[in-house]
């Protein structure tokens, strides 16, 4: 294992570290690492800042998955994301596509200015990634530099049988996601308000699986009170068990894709 800037909470991402310490960084290293949250509404049980939370204990497990391997890479993590659709629950805050994308470009130039070369987007929320998709195309195009996004939403569903006590419904706010914040903020979660919830047939958005996706109705009414599955089931180590495999499988992408071989151009 290599030794990198650490605090208490794990390794630090870019906003704690010291411009020395990112210097030192990029002798060692040209790989950067973006993750996207969101702050919007998660029900009356979880904080706004849920999303981003969850990013910045992910982004810190990946990069300690990789020390451990010894490779090095810088993460940050930038707490806002697309969140249109909960924008009538008091306090979301959402960015629009072309700003989010915008955002996503302007930091990456930043790192490119620095001499990182080597780049990966990382979605800590499932509104993020069609943007996200986009921006890492594009700056693939504009820098010459190799691109990588990752979302680890669908992998996390490819698991959850094995880990959730109700996998059947588990979306927004509920058990996965209210279990990972009682890992890192269990003083922020509001477990007297959690209460289960199951989609209103019609409108629901996802109903018809990948590859479909119904643009319509309000989430308000197929979801009432924000929360789709049953938050009362949560415990931190079903969310540290989350936590570990995300960012194992996270840092098998990374190490195939930048640190195993030849680099890809
Ligand atoms: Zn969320």
């Amino acid at each position: 294992m290599i030794e990198i800037p650490t605090t208490a909470a794990g390794p630090k991402l870019l906003d704690e570290m010291t411009t020395r310490e990112v210097a030192a960084a990029l002798e060692r290293t040209d790989v950067a690492i973006l993750t996207t949250g969101a702050i919007e509404q998660h029900g009356a049980h979880l904080p706004l800042g849920t999303d981003w939370y969850i990013g910045v204990e992910t982004t810190r497990r990946v990069l300690q998955e990789l020390a451990r391997r010894g490779h090095q890479a810088v993460g940050y993590v930038f707490p806002l994301g697309k969140s249109e659709g909960f924008l009538n629950f008091a306090g979301t805050l959402t960015l629009r596509n072309a700003t989010f994308i915008a955002v996503m470009k302007e930091i990456v130039r930043c790192w490119h200015h620095q001499g990182f070369r080597r780049f990966a987007l990382l979605s800590s929320n499932g509104g993020n990634g069609t943007a996200m998709l986009i921006a890492g195309e594009e700056l693939h195009r504009e820098l010459d530099c190799p691109v990588v996004f990752i979302d680890p939403l669908p992998y996390q569903i490819s698991y959850r049988q094995e880990i959730l006590k109700n996998p059947a419904i588990d979306h927004h706010g509920a058990e996965g996601e209210t279990s990972k914040i009682l890992v890192t903020h269990p003083h922020l979660v509001q477990l007297e308000h959690a209460t289960f919830v199951a989609p209103v047939g019609e409108a629901r958005p996802f109903a018809f699986g990948p590859g479909v996706r119904v643009f319509a109705g309000r989430w308000e009414d197929f979801a009432p009170g924000g929360v789709v599955g049953d938050p009362r089931l949560a415990a931190a180590a079903t969310g540290e068990e989350a936590y570990r495999r995300n960012a194992r499988w996270i840092a098998d992408i990374l190490e195939r894709v930048y640190f195993a071989s030849a680099k890809v151009g």
